[in-house]
């Protein structure tokens, strides 16, 4: 997957590409990473991509002209979607980093500052996305969790297919605790049915867990999954 980051502050995504599994998918080729400076396409002396804005009002807001001009500038493959990054886009979801890595050989980022972009910028993109609900100073870190998240997913990256299906968020529920040795630390110990050699039972031990947890961390999640259930039970899609 291309992955092109347009951003006045490109150091800011050189982190990825030394990440662990991540930065091993960039080495792989299996994710390429192009940023693209606003800054070098701004044609006055002074190189300014930044203006007061129309009708006052305290900061910055980030001109049009050269970051249209970035982006013009990027080559477009075949399945090419533009994301801007914003803390008033849609809120960021599992299901979203699977629909882009599945479905597009190219995510275009656009990162803002100061008070944020001139609203003609907005126009160039396909969605906007926010991290969360509340504000940072800039989009590149944003736009390091959506590549982060989407990397992952891409065929190669994570090890084995299971591992990215039985995570929490997958298939709406939350996942399951987790132990490794020793069975006993400090008065807490691995609950017994993971250490028969049941399958089954252990299967239904951790799909009762997942149950529970999102039951109790994250009502609204378990809402929604009740919801599904009950339409799968009566043969809806
Ligand atoms: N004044 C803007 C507003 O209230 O919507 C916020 C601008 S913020 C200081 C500067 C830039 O950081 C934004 O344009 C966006 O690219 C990025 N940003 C900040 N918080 C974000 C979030 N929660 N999700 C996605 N992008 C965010």
């Amino acid at each position: 997957m291309r992955l092109d980051v347009v951003s006045l502050a490109p150091e800011a995504l050189r982190p990825l590409l030394h990440l662990g599994v991540i930065g091993r998918a960039f080495e792989a080729g299996i994710a390429a990473l192009h940023t693209h400076n606003p800054r070098d396409f701004a044609t006055d002396r002074y190189r300014k991509v930044d203006d007061e804005p129309y009708g006052g009002g305290a900061g910055m807001v980030l001109k049009p002209e050269p970051v249209f001009a970035a982006v013009e500038a990027i080559p477009v493959l075949p399945r090419s979607r533009v994301l801007l990054m914003s803390p008033q886009g849609q809120p960021l979801r599992q299901a979203d980093l699977q629909r882009w890595a599945v479905g597009y050989d190219q995510l275009v980022l656009l990162c803002g500052h100061y008070e944020g972009f001139d609203e003609r910028i907005r126009s160039l993109a396909h969605e906007e996305v926010s991290i969360g609900d509340f504000v940072l100073t800039g989009g590149e870190l944003p736009a390091a969790v959506v590549i982060n998240g989407v990397v992952r997913l891409l065929p190669g990256t994570v090890g084995t297919a299971a591992s990215l299906e039985e995570e929490s968020h997958s298939a709406l529920l939350l996942e399951h605790p987790h132990y490794t040795r020793p069975a006993e630390f400090r008065g807490m110990a691995v609950p017994e049915v993971l250490r028969g050699g049941d399958h089954g039972a252990i299967a239904r031990w951790r799909q009762q867990q997942q149950q529970q947890r999102t039951r109790e961390r994250r009502p609204d999640l378990f809402a929604h999954w009740q919801s599904r259930q009950e339409q799968q039970n009566r043969g809806e899609r």
